[in-house]
């Protein structure tokens, strides 16, 4: 065992450890590396210190100043880390829907939490990064980390966390498999790999399938810390400095169920309680592990813990009220459920002309009263819609006439999960007053509507099982 005269020297040295259960009638060895066990928890320990280290150097951060930086809250976490033990304040710029337990966490090593609606188009004074930038430019003795555009972000990773893989697969690693948020991880890791291997390992990057880095739409996703989401009104989508896009071979599409399911079930089948992006890395190298052979080791990194996301993506209420599934759980509630009251409902975009959209509605057939979305456009869609890409809804009857789609909008009611029984007290809390209109939420995406009323009537239809 080791021993550090610090914390922050105790950063760094993650161990690798061998998949058996989960891994059985694979032919590769699959080693993963629990990030969580970095003193703040995760990965990004290590990028937020060099980083930190990096600006003490060229004298951006001088004693007595403010670590800023806007963060999904790892790296917040090991910057409120260095700054509490290095003195200096830490104030992190996160989002709003951010797990509970990252935000308790930020609070407890004394960092000033600023919470923000991440929902903003990028370039929007009120967008999570443009109020994390104005506040480091108005706070005299301000440091703003910036993360996704920092070189000593990779740089963390190729001076430790790529010799690490290295040093203990003895130069056997063939595989190395990592989510991308910063890209500061799977780049600087990936490089390292790659020269000291003459070019040999293979570097694979699990991505959210809405993310951008991979072709997705570039919709939100409910796994934290991983891939590129984009607001739809965002014109320039700019890709962080941090990603070196020649390091990654292949990238490999997961959904949010899936990488949940890879998740829990490493949980009961391994004993290993890892966090949302683990899952997402997990699910991608099960998928190339079929094609390897036992000549093969695959190394797998898990950014951070289970135990961050006991709130959600472990908690089997969370996963109802968005229609996922839990091994282990039944998929709808015995019972009534919202799925059984529920309507597959047409979609019309927000910037979509009037008489374009009146006249596919009726082609389709859509009556008059019927209820249609408006949802933001998003170009070439990979799934049903996320919930937050839907604007509101209305009617082939109110948008006839209208001038614009935008003016016809009525607010829609909550968010429902399909196999949400009828007394779970998500449903019976919806008085009908926020909307006569729920969304209906299969794994996670917008699959159908119903109204207040139709729950308190007899079951009308069902929904089609979402097609992916
Ligand atoms: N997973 C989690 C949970 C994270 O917090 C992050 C960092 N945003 C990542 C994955 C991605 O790591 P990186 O920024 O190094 O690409």
């Amino acid at each position: 065992m080791a021993r550090y005269e610090s914390v922050l020297e105790s950063i760094g040295g993650t161990p690798l450890i061998r998949l058996t259960r989960v891994a059985e009638g694979l032919l590769p060895r699959i080693y993963v590396k629990p990030e969580w066990q970095n003193p703040g928890g995760s990965v990004k320990d290590r990028a937020a210190l060099a980083m930190l280290r990096r600006a003490e150097a060229d004298g951006s951060l001088r004693p007595g100043g403010t670590v800023v930086e806007v963060t999904s809250g790892n790296t917040g976490i090991g910057l409120a880390i260095a700054a509490a033990h290095l003195g200096y304040r830490a104030v992190i710029f996160t989002s709003s829907v951010i797990a509970q337990e990252k935000r308790d966490q930020l609070a407890a090593y004394g960092a000033e939490l600023r919470l923000v609606d991440a929902f903003v188009p990028r370039a929007h004074p009120d967008s999570l990064p443009s109020q994390g930038e104005r506040y480091a430019a108005e706070t005299p003795g301000a440091w703003l980390a910036q993360q996704y555009d920092n070189p000593a972000n990779p740089a963390a990773h190729y001076a430790s966390t790529g010799p690490e893989i290295w040093d203990d697969t003895d130069g056997a690693v063939t595989h190395f498999v990592a989510t991308v948020g910063t890209g500061g991880t799977i780049s600087g890791t990936g490089r390292y790999l790659k020269e000291v291997s003459g070019g040999r390992v293979r570097v694979i990057g699990a991505d959210p399938i809405t993310s951008k880095y991979s072709g997705g739409d570039g919709s939100q996703k409910y796994i934290e810390g991983a891939g590129h989401f984009v607001h739809p009104e965002t014109t320039l989508d700019e890709w962080p400095r941090a990603l070196d896009l020649d390091v990654i071979d292949d990238y490999v599409p997961v959904e949010d169920q899936r990488a949940i399911d890879a998740i829990r079930g490493l949980a009961r089948t391994e004993g290993i309680l890892a966090g949302g992006s683990s899952g997402v890395a997990l699910a991608a190298a099960f998928q190339i592990a079929g094609r390897l052979t036992a000549d093969d080791t695959v190394v797998v990194l898990l950014p951070d813990s289970g135990r961050t996301y006991l709130s959600t993506y472990y908690n089997d209420s969370w996963l109802a009220a968005g229609g996922f599934t839990a091994p282990g759980s039944p998929a709808r509630a015995e019972g009534p459920a919202v799925g059984d009251y529920a309507t597959a409902t047409p979609l019309v975009e927000r910037d979509e002309s009037v008489a374009e959209a009146v006249r596919r509605l009726a082609a389709d057939g859509v009556a008059d009263d019927d209820a249609v979305l408006v949802a933001h456009p998003r170009a070439g869609r990979v799934l049903a819609p996320h919930p937050s890409d839907i604007v509101g809804w209305t009617t082939p009857a109110r948008l006839r006439g209208a001038a614009a789609v935008a003016e016809t909008v009525r607010p829609v009611g909550p968010r429902l999960g399909i196999g949400l029984a009828l007394t779970d007290p998500a449903v019976t809390a919806w008085d009908g007053t926020e909307g006569a209109l729920a969304l209906v939420l299969d794994r996670g995406r917008v699959t159908g509507t119903v109204t207040w009323r139709a729950l308190h009537r007899e079951p009308v239809h069902a929904l089609p099982e979402q097609a992916v």
